[in-house]
């Protein structure tokens, strides 16, 4: 890729979340992620170049020095800041335009600063030798797996729904969605397979923002936001059923749709559940008990037949579960320490740049985070150290897991006659090579705290007129 030789012609509309725009290569793995900001500032954009720069060298440098830390190493990818020719990014803007979906158009794409984060393409991954059948990639935005269990949480209900199904009462009274998720995080971050089975199909059944499946690349599964149709699942059973025909099946070719939806529920289970790579492998170091109930969710706890297991340590739903519990205080607590750090900035404001309230991320503002004491020693210190550690929770709460999957008998048919008989003969699901990433790993500002506050204060009081009441 030669950023002086940039062809529009090359790049494809890929996807898109609140904050950025993604174009990916029609040949090589590479996506581009540029900056979006609102519609009404389209004229006269919000930042200089030098400041979208520092921008995207801050995403960069916050996921590779400090969540790569805190998540592990495998499952980041960083990227590297790119400046493009200017014309390259005007053409792919009006390219892309009719490509977008119309409720993501209240922002648009930066086409001033030249600069995005150029990543490697998750969702078409270079896995082991190319093979015959596309890889099919699961992008999953679990959001946030615990209960919160600080003192200062003023509302009882908050220790006993989660967050996600409360916000998902207020999202449907005010219309951002139609229907309800009955996904709820706890039973995915569970570590319990019946849970995390019964949480997946409901991320499939209704997946909002929180689920999209790719193809060789392609999005071929998502919501369409404020659409009225229901999930189109018999597309998705077709896209599915090839890589689920195993056995039997192969040779007739039957198999019920239920069967293949269990099956890829089953291989999504165990990637993540997995170290993150490889095929398969045995857990270890399984810690810690399933670790709470969402009185909202409907699983039914006595359906539990093999008991809690827990989230194995290295598996990537634990590494992120235990960063989201950086948020010790919840927001509630953290506020009042969020107002110390202000009342300090107002008094001294060149301490900014001291306390590295925005930044550089670096070994120093990791070794902050993580050397907090445990005790409030009434410090501006140790409340900057908190707020930081709230910040990568937020991170953490809205990250994204790609779980990519490559048929494993395919790749040995060619050269492993045995292994493709054994694969061919088995009564088993097929297996599948599986890596596993984390992404979308963005600094949360600190001005965002206050925002914060008010959002929980919304979404529970809407949960206690309206959803609480329901049966
Ligand atoms: P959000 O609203 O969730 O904060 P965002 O604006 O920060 O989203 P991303 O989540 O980083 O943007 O990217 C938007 C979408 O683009 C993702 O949901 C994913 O489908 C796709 N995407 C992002 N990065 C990559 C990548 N490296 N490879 C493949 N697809 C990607
Ligand atoms: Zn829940
Ligand atoms: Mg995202
Ligand atoms: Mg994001």
């Amino acid at each position: 890729m030669e950023l002086d030789k940039m062809d529009e012609n090359d790049w494809k509309y890929h996807g898109e979340g609140n904050k950025s725009l993604v174009v990916s290569h029609v040949q090589l793995s590479r996506v581009l992620r540029l900056l979006k900001y609102p519609a009404e500032d389209s004229e006269n954009p919000p930042q200089t170049v030098e400041q979208a720069y520092r921008q995207i060298q801050n995403i960069v440098d916050f996921s590779s020095n400090v969540m790569s830390s805190l998540l592990g190493e495998k499952f980041i990818h960083s990227g590297e800041v790119v400046k493009l020719p200017l014309e390259f990014v005007r053409q792919l803007s009006i390219k892309v335009q009719h490509q977008r979906p119309a409720w993501r158009c209240d922002k648009v794409m930066d086409i001033y600063s030249g600069c995005a984060l150029c990543l490697p393409n998750l969702t078409s991954p270079v896995l082991h030798q190319p093979t015959h059948t596309p890889p099919l990639c699961i992008e999953i935005k679990p959001k946030c797996g615990f209960l919160p269990s600080s003192k200062h949480v003023s509302k009882d209900i908050k220790t006993k729904v989660c967050r996600f199904c409360m916000h998902q009462h207020y999202k449907v009274a005010n219309g951002k969605w139609k229907r309800r998720s009955l996904y709820c995080p706890l039973d995915l971050f569970s570590g319990n397979r019946q849970r995390m089975h019964f949480a997946i199909r409901h991320l499939i059944e209704e997946p909002q923002n929180n689920f999209k499946i790719f193809k060789g690349g392609q999005c071929v599964y998502s919501s369409k936001e404020g659409s009225d149709d229901s999930i189109d699942l018999n597309s998705l059973l077709h896209h599915l059923r090839p890589y689920f025909l195993y056995g039997n099946n192969r040779i007739n070719s039957h198999m019920t749709s239920k069967a293949v939806l269990n099956d890829f529920i089953q291989v999504l289970v165990n990637a993540l559940l997995s170290g993150g790579g490889g095929d398969g492998g045995v857990m270890t170091d399984r810690r810690g008990e399933g670790r709470s109930f969402c009185e909202a969710s409907l699983f039914n706890k006595e359906r539990i037949r093999h008991g809690s297991q827990g989230l194995p340590s290295d598996s990537v739903l634990f590494r992120i579960l235990q960063t989201q519990m950086l948020d010790t205080q919840d927001i509630e607590g953290l506020y009042l320490l969020y107002r110390r750090v202000e009342q300090h900035l107002q008094d001294f404001p060149k301490e900014r740049t001291r306390l590295q309230i925005d930044g550089p991320y670096n070994e120093a503002f990791l070794e902050k985070l993580q050397k907090c004491p445990a005790e409030d020693d009434g410090s501006v210190e140790y409340a900057v150290a908190k707020v930081h550690q709230y910040c990568a929770a937020m991170t953490a709460k809205d990250c994204s897991i790609m779980v990519a999957l490559v048929p494993s008998s395919e790749e040995e048919e060619d050269d492993d006659g045995q292994r493709r008989l054994r694969d061919f003969l088995s009564s088993r699901p097929p297996a599948f090579s599986y890596s596993v990433s984390i992404l979308d790993l963005d600094p949360k500002p600190f001005d965002s705290i206050p925002r914060q506050l008010r959002l929980d204060q919304k979404i529970v009081s809407c949960y206690l007129r309206t959803g609480g009441a329901l049966p």
